[in-house]
């Protein structure tokens, strides 16, 4: 059984299914979508073409470094050129690679909490040791927090807007005293976008559209992977100044060679398609809307609709106190169980007390899980399952 609570929970669902269980996943942290045709035919003639069957260059394609560059030069209203990108296999290796360039063994980086876990290992991976910085209520850094948690060891800062687990987008005005506080104290900061076009808000901007000022000290961080539903096909990217970018490419040819030229080229028919995500987020925010809306007709349960990204994330603590729950990992797994609906538990972003639910899933999906979940978590359906506690 794994410790982590992501692949735990994943590990028991898997289970269930194997002994004939019909298993509903929220649990996923990626679109349940099929990656689109055009990207699909642009990888089949990709594998049919020789030229992407021998070594290609370690910094990326060319021409996928230019479709990345046009695409940041738009989210970012600044100006990127192909040789300030690095391709990497997905936002997780270019993080890693982020934070081992900007600093060395044993330096601090902030991170949030609760946050993504990834965030976490990206930094231990590299030998650094991560900080994790409270957030405010609204899952979202404070200055104020950040300064407490600084040290003369601290190099970088990430921060993910909209993030995972809460889907907390980030103000302008925020950004921008990050970003000055940042510059002050000589802190790198990682921006990881990869929800980038799932913002509900509308007002969602990259810090570096905020503050072009600090671009020297800023790296940027995405990848195709939720926006183009394509996780598996591990394409993604950083940019940043020059020497970031060298430090990478070396490490790149040093250990993988470079990114498998096949799926690079279908990153760069999906970078051609800016509808894909734009039908996604619109699909995704009515999908927020009715589940949010169905969980907080439960007592106890405090379901706030995300500003951006693919999860609802669910303050249970007044249902667990009140049904005699202990952990969220107990209220998960009895969900799977009587529900058979798969949901992450809270411990798994170090916010006890919350479950994080996605709904980048299809309708008929998301209608079967709230059905299940309604029956499974209203007082009737508790006492009639299972007696006075679920
Ligand atoms: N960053 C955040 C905030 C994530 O939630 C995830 C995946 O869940 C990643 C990065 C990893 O992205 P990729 O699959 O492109 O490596």
């Amino acid at each position: 059984m794994s410790d982590n609570p992501i692949f735990a929970i994943a590990e028991r669902a898997a289970r269930l299914r194997a002994d004939g269980v019909d298993v509903v996943t929220l649990a996923a942290g990626e679109p349940q979508a099929a990656t689109t045709r055009l990207v699909i035919d642009a990888a089949v003639a990709a594998a049919q073409d020789p030229d992407a069957h021998h070594y290609g260059p370690a910094q990326g394609e060319p021409a996928l470094r230019v479709a990345i560059a046009e695409h940041l030069s738009a989210e970012t209203a600044a100006r990127w050129r192909e040789d300030q990108i690095q391709v990497t296999l997905g936002a997780k290796h270019a993080l890693h690679l982020a934070v081992q360039a900007v600093g060395r063994p044993r330096d601090e980086v902030l991170v949030a909490r609760p946050g993504w876990p990834g965030h976490c290992a990206a930094v231990e991976a590299a030998g650094m040791v991560p900080v994790p910085v409270p957030t405010d209520s609204g899952f979202r850094f404070a200055v104020a927090g950040l300064d407490a948690a600084r040290t003369s060891r601290t190099r970088a800062l990430i921060i993910s807007s909209p993030g995972n687990p809460a889907g907390a987008v980030h103000d302008q005005a925020l950004l921008q005293s990050i970003a000055e506080w940042a510059a002050f104290h000589d802190i790198w900061v990682i921006s990881d976008d990869i929800y980038a076009a799932f913002d509900y808000t509308g007002r969602h901007r990259s810090i570096l559209a905020v503050a072009p000022e600090h671009r020297e000290r800023v790296v940027v961080v995405g990848s195709v992977s939720k926006e183009h539903a394509m996780t598996g096909w591990r394409i993604g990217w950083l940019a940043a100044p020059e020497p970031v970018i060298s430090a990478a490419r070396r490490h790149v040819a040093q250990t993988i060679t470079h990114v498998p030229t096949v799926p690079q080229r279908a990153a760069i028919a999906a970078l051609g398609d800016s509808g894909t995500p734009r039908r996604a987020a619109v699909a995704y925010r009515a999908r927020r809307d009715r589940l949010a809306a169905a969980l907080n007709t439960v007592d106890g349960i405090d379901a706030p609709a995300p500003d951006g990204g693919m999860f609802v994330f669910v303050d249970a603590r007044d249902y667990m106190a009140t049904h005699g729950f202990a952990t969220s990992a107990e209220l998960a797994n009895r969900l799977l169980e009587i529900a058979h609906v798969a949901v992450v538990p809270g411990e798994a972003f170090d916010a006890p007390g919350h479950l994080r639910l996605c709904f980048a899933v299809d309708d008929d999906t998301l209608d079967t899980a709230i059905t299940r979940l309604m029956t499974a978590l209203s007082s009737a359906a508790r006492a009639r399952i299972e007696g006075p506690t679920l």
